[in-house]
Order: C-alpha cells, then structure tokens, then sequence
C-alpha cells in the first residue's frame, strides 16, 4: 500500500506530531510512503523511511496526482492550509479532483487522516 504524505508549511508541525502518534502503523512492511518534498524532510526526521518527490510548487502535488491517477498510490493524507496561498493551487486542485476521479481516500486534514489510518 502506498500512502502519500503533503503538508502545507502552516500544517508542517501538525503533520510531525500526526506522524509520531501513528509511527507504529506507518512503518508496517505493508506501507510505503510517498511525499513532497520538503515535507519528506519532515517525514524522515519522524524516523520513517518515505520516497521523497519534488517540492510542491515545483511539481511535487503533479507528481502524486500522476501516481493516482496510474493507480499506484493508494491513499492521500494532505494537510492543507486553507488560510493561505499557494502558487500551485492548480496542482493541488488537480491532485484533489484525480483521488475523485480514482476513488484513491483523500484526508485533507489531521481528523479526517486519523480516521483513515485507523481503517488500515
Ligand atoms: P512541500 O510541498 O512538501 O515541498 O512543502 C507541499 C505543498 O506545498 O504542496
């Protein structure tokens, strides 16, 4: 199973603290994680093994909606932060409308994340 992980820099520290609550899930054999850039520094400092893209505004979002739509990513946890801008917002959006499209469970925020990893 592979999960995604993004955060909006507003929500980085929020994702840290997700992440160590749930280390024990995220490091069964079973799961390999994905994520932008800047927020895989964040993952691997949480002391999980995580494939790290491109940085979200340079392509990082594009490049999970592309794992989605292929069919190899099988879930998105991203932290948005509603309260700010984002020169990517049309990724984002792409990214959001392809989970859609695929049926791939999307959390777009720390409660609704905690109850999809809890239905691993
Ligand atoms: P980042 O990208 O992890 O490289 O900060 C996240 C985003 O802005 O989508």
């Amino acid at each position: 199973m592979e999960i995604a992980i993004i955060a909006h820099d507003g929500k980085k520290a929020e994702m840290v603290q997700f992440l160590n609550h749930h280390s024990a899930i995220l490091k069964q054999k079973n799961i390999t994680l994905i994520s932008t850039g800047t927020t895989g520094k964040k993952v691997s400092k949480a002391g999980l093994k995580v494939n790290a893209l491109l940085s979200g505004p340079l392509g990082g979002d594009a490049q999970i909606a592309a794992r989605v739509a292929e069919g190899q990513c099988d879930m998105v946890l991203f932290f948005r932060d509603p309260l700010d801008r984002h020169p990517h917002e049309p990724d984002i959006l792409m990214l959001m409308r392809l989970c859609d499209v695929h049926n791939v469970p999307l959390a777009t925020n720390p409660a609704t994340a905690e109850l999809l990893i809890k239905a691993i």
